[in-house]
């Protein structure tokens, strides 16, 4: 595997950063997961363009073009010749102090990785997963807005070490009024009526990729959409309820918090729109 770090590209075992980069001291930085299939890069304008803005929230300046990163995000998959593929592109605020001042890092250091895709087990989309509700809140938008991707996950890791005590793959999170927010690394979706819902934005839940793919999709056949605050009791009482994500693609839940959802099978619903997904990145 070969990994490109600032416009190289180094074998696995020689790609290494500072131990100075404030990546690793604090976590500053942004990022985005992709998914490559086939070997075209999927919504790969819509990647870049999130990762730009999360970097212009954190006061990040990305030392190349967005045609630039377009273009080592294609030539990595190449170097590496993966059609079907995972890639993390990373952003650092690069090689600084001991300070927290990113004025004394120069220049953010791009990382891109692109490796086979670890799939979730094929199971889960016949049988739905099981999730549960954290303890842990995620984090207010007016104290660090979810929608920055940034590298400090810590509030989402809490959040998946209780799923993980309680042997769930993935969690929901509330925000600190309640409402749904997220999962720790996928949007949520319930239906109920024949109508679809997400929680918004503002509840504190990332513009996940997929999110929009798949509202985009329902919308054209023929789904109301719509992103109103969404509370426990409503999921409690969905027709259905899946998850996004550029991993997860769309993934039926059949169980949240002991309570089984509708008949505890994936729903027709689910089942349509990840037809439609997965046809539209053709698979
Ligand atoms: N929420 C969080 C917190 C995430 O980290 C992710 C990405 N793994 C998502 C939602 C889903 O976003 P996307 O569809 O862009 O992968």
């Amino acid at each position: 595997m070969k990994v490109y770090v600032d416009g190289k590209y180094y074998d696995k075992e020689d790609a290494k950063i500072s131990v100075f980069d404030h990546g690793l001291l604090y976590g500053d930085g942004v990022f985005e997961g992709i998914r490559a299939y086939k070997g075209k890069i999927f919504k790969c304008d819509e990647h870049i363009r999130r990762l730009y803005d999360s970097a212009r929230a954190i006061w990040l300046t990305v030392p190349m073009s967005e045609e630039q990163m377009a273009v080592a995000l294609h030539a990595t998959l190449e170097v590496n010749k993966l059609k079907d593929a995972y890639i993390r592109l990373v952003v650092t605020r690069g090689k600084g102090d001991l300070g927290l001042d990113p004025r004394k890092c120069p220049k953010a250091t791009v990382i891109i990785i692109a490796d086979s895709i670890a799939l979730y087990p094929e199971e889960f989309y016949e049988k739905g997963l099981e999730v549960i509700t954290t303890a842990t809140r995620r984090i207010p938008p007016d104290c660090l807005s979810p929608r920055v991707k940034s590298l400090n996950y810590l509030n989402n890791i809490m959040a998946k070490i209780e799923g993980i005590q309680a042997g769930c793959m993935e969690v929901i999170m509330l925000n600190r009024s309640g409402y749904v927010a997220e999962c720790s690394a996928d949007n949520i979706f319930m239906l109920r009526d024949g109508r679809l819902f997400t929680p918004p934005l503002e509840a504190g839940a990332l513009g996940g990729i997929t999110r929009n793919t798949v509202l985009e999709l329902a919308r054209g056949a023929g789904y109301e959409t719509q992103e109103p605050n969404l509370t426990l009791y409503d999921l409690y009482t969905a027709d259905e309820v899946f998850l996004t994500g550029t991993a997860a693609e769309v993934m039926p839940v059949v169980k949240i918090d002991g309570r089984v959802i509708a008949d505890g099978k994936p729903g027709q619903a689910t089942r349509d729109l990840r037809k439609r997904f997965m046809k539209l990145v053709g698979r």
